[in-house]
């Protein structure tokens, strides 16, 4: 689970399930082989994971959990493409993209990449001046984006942490560990230094009176504790994701690896 405040100040997150954050990204030849070859959508990595704003429409890229690009939308936008806007003519990378949710909808029903309907957008980078260009299959323009200094333009925004969250797991606990909020009766965590501290029961289930999650852009952190609540080694989850339910009850669910 990863959050990030964007240089508008929107705090853009992956963890709700699924989301139209986070765009899938894979090469054209990727792609290609993987339908080619009934690919199991499991085993396919994309190439790139790209972050967009619904508010201003900014596309972050990430390397190693890292922004390593900013991109804006310009209000240009262009019906054919035959050249960048910078004159290059070749040497450009062509993708295909699907949002997270198109992602989720369309492997509920298909298991393999030949099984998937056609990639709804396609993008084309280019590789002499980093703006790319994206068109989607049922529209009829493309849109034009151009990459901002993000070291420059972003620092200057930079604003609080907000809280972190810390999840302390009983010794030997291993399984899938559910927080349910909004139960009445039950205890409310309070925010203490910026932080919520989360004891889980060794049932792995805590209920807490606590209406949502307010989560913070530090990274979680986990932790083996042992009887007197000291906390032993970092503990490793996997799947950390906040859910709602069809009756409006939000879970956060993760599980903790042996
Ligand atoms: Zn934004
Ligand atoms: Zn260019």
């Amino acid at each position: 689970m990863a959050h990030f405040r964007c240089n508008c100040g929107e705090l853009l997150g992956n963890s709700a399930v699924p989301n139209d954050v986070e765009i899938c990204v894979f090469k054209n030849e990727t792609w290609i082989n993987a339908v080619k070859n009934h690919t199991e959508m499991i085993f396919l990595d994309e190439d790139y994971d790209i972050w967009n704003c619904p508010l201003c429409r900014r596309v972050y890229s990430f390397k190693t959990n890292k922004v390593d690009k900013m991109f804006s939308l310009a209000e240009a936008r262009i019906d054919h493409f035959t050249s960048c806007l910078c004159g290059e003519r070749t040497n450009f990378a062509h993708y295909v993209a699907y949002t997270d949710r198109e992602m989720d909808q369309y492997t509920s029903d298909a298991d393999t990449a030949n099984g998937l309907p056609n990639a709804p957008r396609e993008l084309w980078s280019c590789n002499i001046c980093n703006r790319f260009f994206l068109k989607e299959t049922q529209g009829t323009s493309i849109q034009v984006y151009h990459e901002i200094d993000f070291n420059q333009d972003y620092e200057a925004m930079m604003v609080d942490a907000g809280p972190q969250c810390i999840y302390l797991i009983p010794d030997g606990f291993a399984g899938p560990v559910e927080i349910i909020y909004g139960q009445e009766s039950h205890q409310y965590i309070k925010m203490v230094d910026d932080q919520y501290v989360f004891e889980i029961p060794v049932t792995g289930v805590l209920k807490i009176s606590n209406k949502e999650p307010d989560n913070g852009y530090v990274e979680n952190e986990y932790y083996f504790i042992d009887c007197n609540g000291n906390r032993i080694t970092r503990a490793e989850v996997s799947n950390h994701i906040i859910q709602e339910e069809g009756n409006g009850t939000i879970k956060e669910k993760f599980t903790v690896m042996s």
